[in-house]
């Protein structure tokens, strides 16, 4: 292990005996040094990016060995509350942009002055009255309040944690380890918790709000459905890959080479919504689901196809416009539910969907095995869903399930 990795390691020890509340995630993290990163940086699943030589400036630049830990430890608490705060998540949802979030993610973080910890002299952290904004304000106030010239003398770009675009440091990393979001929340939780119990008075104005949040978390299931789909479409944009792949090779024609370019990497730019026309699904909560998620639908600038399906499969609909949402009114169906076959007649339409999406109220035998499109379900309900209403784990991971809150 070289020396600078050592020195981080150990302030990342400092940070976590000063603020112990922190310990669960500074210790999940994982640290790569990398030259591609201005200073420090994270991403999602807690993998931390360190530049060994800004390291060795700021370590050099004092003449004191405790300063530094304290200083990198500031860092260290500066990188996890990124992730610990979903700028990611925020930043996705809005569709900022990333530099000018950064800042904004910054000046809404480093307004916590914590005990022990300073922060980087050579590299001084944006703050609130460098531009003359009030403190303890979102990362969203600030991205609308900042001035035109926001850039300070350094750029700085703490990675996807904070921006959720992936940067050159993160696509070489060969290794990168996955946190899953029920984990991530978890971990989140756990430090609430441990927050919750500090001394009044110790922490900063803005963590408070953040551990009620945390704590009480209010489930958008709109937030959560617009990220499964967006990730769900760039997997699909790889299984189709894969997809044509396999097909040219089982033909094994002379015309392969042809075929393979043509088709390979595209998007189909089709969603596919197979929809519960079930007796149970009837009425006006399941219009009003689906007239909001149209809207989302629509923001992934995807052609929408509308499969209605109780125990068999019924006519397309290819939806156009949010007044399509009316032919809601005379969908067909009120039979039995198996939504397999829904989905086995989507994978079958032509061109082949990027992202298969089930609205059922889970009341309906799953498929078993998974398919080479990604599928995400749509669980609608009002209350806490049982066991049997979901799909089975495995081979359905819980990032494929998003439950949807008629109710909200
Ligand atoms: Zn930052």
């Amino acid at each position: 292990m070289s020396d600078i990795e050592n020195t981080i390691r150990l302030s990342r020890a400092y940070a976590a005996k000063n603020l112990p509340w922190f310990s669960p995630a500074l210790y999940r993290c994982r640290i790569v040094l990398t030259e591609q990163v201005p200073i420090a940086a994270i991403d999602k699943n807690y993998n931390t990016y360190w530049n060994p030589r800004s390291i060795a400036l700021l370590i050099n630049s004092l003449s004191d060995r405790k300063r530094g830990l304290s200083e990198l430890g500031f860092i260290w608490i500066h990188e996890i509350s990124h992730v610990l705060r979903e700028h990611f998540n925020r930043a996705s949802y809005l569709g900022v942009d990333s530099i000018k979030w950064n800042y904004a993610a910054d000046l809404e973080i480093n307004d916590s002055e914590w005990e022990g910890l300073l922060p980087p002299t050579l590299f001084p952290p944006v703050t609130p009255n460098l531009y003359n904004l009030p403190s303890g304000r979102t990362a969203e106030w600030y991205y609308n309040n900042l001035p035109e010239k926001y850039v300070s003398f350094k750029i700085w770009d703490d990675g996807s944690g904070v921006h959720d675009k992936y940067r050159p440091w993160e696509k070489e990393d060969k290794n990168p380890q996955i946190i899953n979001d029920i984990n991530r929340t978890i971990l989140q939780r756990d430090i609430a918790r441990r927050l919750k119990s500090a001394k009044p008075g110790t922490l900063p104005g803005g963590w408070n709000v953040w551990i009620k949040n945390t704590l009480e978390p209010k489930i958008d299931w709109k937030k959560i459905l617009r990220n499964r789909l967006s990730t769900a479409i760039t997997i699909g944009r790889g299984c189709r890959i894969d997809y044509t792949y396999n097909k040219t090779n089982r033909r094994s024609t002379v015309y392969a080479p042809i075929i393979l370019p043509t088709l390979a990497g595209t998007q189909s730019n089709q969603l596919v919504v197979v929809i519960d026309t079930s007796g149970s699904m009837k009425g006006q909560p399941l219009e009003q689901a689906v007239g909001e998620l149209y809207g989302i639908l629509k923001e992934a600038h995807r052609n929408v196809t509308l499969i209605p399906c109780d125990a068999d499969v019924f006519q397309t609909i290819e939806l156009k416009s949010a007044q399509d949402i009316r032919t809601l009114l005379k969908l067909p169906g009120g039979g039995g539910t198996n939504m397999i076959k829904g989905i086995e007649f989507a994978t079958k339409q032509c061109p082949i969907p990027d992202t298969i999406l089930v609205l059922t109220d889970g009341y309906t035998p799953y498929p078993t095995e998974k398919y080479n499109i990604p599928v995400l379900f749509g669980i609608l309900g009002h209350n806490k869903l049982e066991e049997q209403a979901t799909p089975p784990n495995p081979p359905w991971k819980e990032d494929t399930v998003v439950f949807i809150d008629l109710a909200k």
